[in-house]
């Protein structure tokens, strides 16, 4: 049984005081939940702050990137020892955003991928189309692609203690939200698709749907069979809307 996963990524946003009272509105209200589990990803800056504030409690922490490199001249980046060493469990990877603004190609995303497992991190990898690949009947295409360029360097084991998240991009911040129908076919596709190489891995991974989720698209899309949780950007800012998505889960 695949246990529910609703994570904020919190993209750029952000001041001290607003990241202590909403993370501290998390920590309280995962307090109430029995069978969701709850992670935030904040800019780096705040992972200190957030991780002193979750101590002891039940909600993981990630990061939204990661460098390939261990430590040296690689001036900006943050190395996978240093996310752990203040407290992080996970990392987002493949972000489309970090695809389409920074040109994270599959191949780069897929070393990531390798140095996040290799740290005992979990990773959140993103993958999902753009409306035009969607339009052009290319989806599974292009999940498959994502899919094996990660097998292609990790191995037949890769999705093992592993998160997905299916984030159609024509969906992120766009309010645009993919139908619960859209979003059941794409996950089975990916679990099937892991499964033609690992069966256990496919049968246990949690793919979490990504894109515009919100209060109240959350409970149709989560009753969904392969639909594992959430991946929430705009709706993971207010404490209340974090939440209430979670409680939808329960
Ligand atoms: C995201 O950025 O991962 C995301 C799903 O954003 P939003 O919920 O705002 O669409």
């Amino acid at each position: 049984m695949r246990k529910t996963l609703i994570a904020g990524n919190w993209k750029m946003n952000g001041s001290t005081e607003m990241v202590e009272n909403l993370i501290n509105g998390v920590v309280e209200g995962s307090k109430k939940l029995l069978k969701v589990s709850t992670a935030v990803c904040p800019p780096y800056v705040y992972i200190p702050m957030v991780t002193a504030a979750t101590k002891g409690s039940a909600v993981g922490v990630g990061s939204q990137n990661i460098s390939t490199q261990a430590s040296g001249a690689f001036t900006g980046e943050i190395s996978t020892s240093m996310v752990k060493d203040f407290g992080c469990q996970y990392s987002i990877i493949g972000h489309s955003e970090r695809r389409t603004l920074y040109g994270e190609t599959n191949e780069v995303v897929a070393e990531k991928f390798k140095v996040v497992k290799e740290a005992g991190l979990i990773p959140i990898f993103c993958i999902g189309e753009t409306l035009e690949e969607r339009e052009s009947n290319v989806t599974e295409d292009v999940l498959m692609k994502q899919l094996d360029a990660v097998f292609a360097v990790n191995g037949d084991n890769a999705y093992a203690d592993c998160v997905i998240a299916y984030e159609p991009v024509w969906a992120i911040g766009t309010g645009k939200t993919a139908s619960p129908e859209q979003a059941q076919d794409a996950h089975a596709f990916i679990r099937q698709h892991i499964a033609k190489i690992n069966a256990d891995n496919a049968a246990a991974v949690q793919i979490l749907y990504g894109g515009s989720m919100n209060p109240g698209n959350a409970e149709n899309l989560l009753a969904q069979e392969d639909i594992d949780g959430g991946l929430i950007g705009g709706a993971s800012l207010k404490t209340e809307d974090f939440m209430a998505i979670c409680q939808a889960g329960e």
